[in-house]
């Protein structure tokens, strides 16, 4: 019997790192409420500079305080493969 992997939820203890081109994604939606804009990005400085463009685009900021900077940092997640089909 081999152990089906289970949908939305993962042990961190049989995590298995492939070398493969690391994508980072980041939801805007966990930063500014209500947004649906998910930008991916292949490093986290692009991914930010993204996010930086996109505030002030989309949601009109004239700058990105640290605070807000910092919480963009924090919400930066690994891309998993099954994101990539979505
Ligand atoms: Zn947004």
């Amino acid at each position: 019997m081999s152990p089906s992997p289970t949908a939305g939820g993962r042990s961190p203890l049989s995590e298995i790192t492939v070398q493969r081109a690391a994508m980072r994604k980041l939801d805007c939606g966990a930063i500014i409420h209500g947004c649906e804009t998910r930008i991916i990005a292949s490093s986290e400085e692009e991914l930010l500079r993204a996010m930086d463009t996109h505030a002030r685009v989309d949601h009109g900021l004239t700058d990105v305080p640290e605070t807000l900077q910092s919480q963009i940092r924090r919400s930066v997640r690994d891309v998993e493969p099954a994101d990539l089909r979505d």
